[in-house]
């Protein structure tokens, strides 16, 4: 009897799941299992926040639980363990006599770490392990070109790409699976188990009413959510012009956090895209969602060609005379989101309050960070890391080396320089009335509209006015804010 142990990892569904499918054609029986790694869990070593926080800890758990329920629901399990992924896997596979693991191959150094300790300790058992590439819209194995020759420029990248390379069909959702009996399934972690505290676990069981979405964990929500922005409401049709938006459900997909876990394959938004396409409306918004989706494998193989650069303050460009300093305090503020600028505390405060931000909001606060606070660009990313729901290594830390100006691409820069963001002109041009900002910032809704982005000068007599205090009720500004109202252009 030929038994396969398959490692879900970030791959937390059974459509389109090459690596499961393969398994149950290749083995009699099939283990499935999920590994609850504690060390996501523990704190930054120097700065004072978790590597996981409650909401993606939270969505994490969602996602797996929704698994095991659909493996249920087909007369199998996901066997749930707790422990160091390579120590557990090994005696799993070793008790029930696999002739091998399968499982997706990650890419990035904390993921490939683990697959090289499994492979240490499974070779002594005479036990196989496979990959299988999952992640991406293309295929790495379709791409034409060797990975160390990977355009810079992306849309060098897309050109190619799209000339040639075909996305390949998405694997059917297995209707049944043979599993291995008699494995204790083990226990959902709970989040005290995970080791939040009650005030963490309370921003979960009380969620904040102003949160755009809520998201729920698991393959379930997620496609319910890709049939709703597609089929339900044909949001899909201005995406392109909506997408920077910054309230509400409904400006861009929120796929993000279910691609991030897997419970989502890019290849199945695409075979829906394209269905879509053909029996509704093909536009450039229907275009545009493929174009992001082709810049989150653009940061995926650029993190495949790069390795660790990605992660260091040098970055990808390995630029060592870039200096950025460290000041904990000023981080802190920038983190808090009391920075006494109300365009990116309003983004701070939403993602410590929901575990989400738009793409806007992140381009904005992530240029603040390092170009008007000059903090060390590696600190925000491990903070996003710490809180994003949809934390993805390839697109978290390569979206900050964009933006921190350590990237690969020429085209981000002028005169050497990252591109600037003029945090007022974009509050202007993207919450115009302040309503973004008096969402999160409830200390500033007695402000006027045409005041709000301007509270850093509001005058005692206006504050007065408005029932507001800098200082007390809102914080000074962290830089002199009148470099942007004087110079636009900047
Ligand atoms: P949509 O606008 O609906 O886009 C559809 C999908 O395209 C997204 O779900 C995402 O998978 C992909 N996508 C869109 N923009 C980008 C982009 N710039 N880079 C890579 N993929 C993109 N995205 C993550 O998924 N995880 C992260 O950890 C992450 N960190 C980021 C950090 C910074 C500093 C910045 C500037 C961007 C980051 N992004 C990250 C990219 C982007 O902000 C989010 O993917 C997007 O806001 C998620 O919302 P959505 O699903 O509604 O996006």
């Amino acid at each position: 009897m030929n038994r396969i142990l398959y490692w879900f990892r970030n791959d937390l569904r059974l459509h389109d799941n090459e690596g499961f499918v393969r398994a149950l054609e290749d083995a009699d029986q099939v283990l499935p299992v999920f590994v609850f790694d504690p060390h996501l869990f523990t704190q930054h070593p120097r700065l004072n926040f978790p590597k996981t926080a409650v909401f993606r800890a939270n969505f994490l758990r969602e996602s797996v639980a929704d698994l095991r329920q659909s493996l249920r629901d087909k007369g199998a399990d996901l066997i749930v363990r707790i422990g160091k992924p390579a120590d557990v896997l090994a005696e799993l596979a070793s008790e029930i006599g696999a002739s091998a693991i399968y499982t997706s191959k990650e890419i990035t150094q904390e993921e490939t770490d683990v697959e090289s300790k499994l492979s240490t300790k499974l070779k002594p058992l005479n036990i196989d392990i496979e990959f299988f590439w999952m992640s991406t819209l293309y295929h790495v194995r379709d791409l034409p070109f060797t990975i160390s020759r990977l355009p810079d420029v992306f849309t060098q990248y897309r050109h190619q790409i799209e000339k040639s390379v075909r996305i390949r069909p998405t694997f059917q959702t297995p209707e049944t699976v043979s599993f291995v009996p008699d494995i204790l399934p083990g226990d959902m972690p709970t989040l005290t188990t995970l080791g939040f505290d009650s005030e963490a676990r309370q921003q979960v069981d009380q969620p904040d009413s102003r949160r755009a979405v809520a998201f729920n964990g698991g393959e379930r929500v997620a496609l319910e959510r890709l049939n709703r922005y597609l089929w339900q409401t044909d949001l899909i049709t201005t995406y392109k012009e909506t997408r920077n938006g910054l309230l509400g459900d409904d400006y861009s997909s929120k796929f993000s956090a279910w691609l991030a876990n897997g419970c989502l394959s890019p290849r199945l938004i695409y075979a829906e895209l394209t269905r879509y396409e053909n029996e509704r409306v093909k536009n450039e918004s229907t275009y545009w969602l493929i174009f992001e989706l082709m810049w989150r494998d653009f940061f995926r193989f650029v993190a495949l060609r790069f390795g660790t650069r990605i992660f260091k303050s040098s970055g990808i460009k390995h630029d060592l005379n870039r200096k950025f300093i460290q000041d904990e305090t000023l981080f802190q503020r920038w983190a808090e989101g009391k920075t006494g600028i109300p365009f990116i505390d309003a983004n701070m405060r939403e993602m410590n309050a929901t575990g989400f931000m738009s793409n806007r909001g992140r381009q904005n606060v992530a240029s603040f960070l390092v170009s008007d606070l000059g903090i060390d660009w590696t600190w925000g990313a491990a903070y996003f890391e710490s809180q994003l729901i949809d934390y993805d290594p390839c697109s978290n830390w390569g979206n900050w080396n964009y933006v921190a100006g350590v990237g690969n691409d020429p085209r981000q820069f002028s005169n050497g320089q990252p591109r600037y963001f003029n945090i007022y002109s974009q509050a202007m041009r993207y919450d115009e009335q302040g309503d973004y900002v008096k969402h999160w910032l409830p200390e500033l809704a007695q402000v006027p509209a045409d005041q709000v982005h301007l509270v850093p000068t509001l005058s005692i007599a206006q504050q007065e006015e408005y029932g507001l205090v800098l200082g007390i009720d809102y914080p000074l500004p962290v830089v002199d804010p009148t470099k942007w109202y004087t110079n636009p252009s900047l």
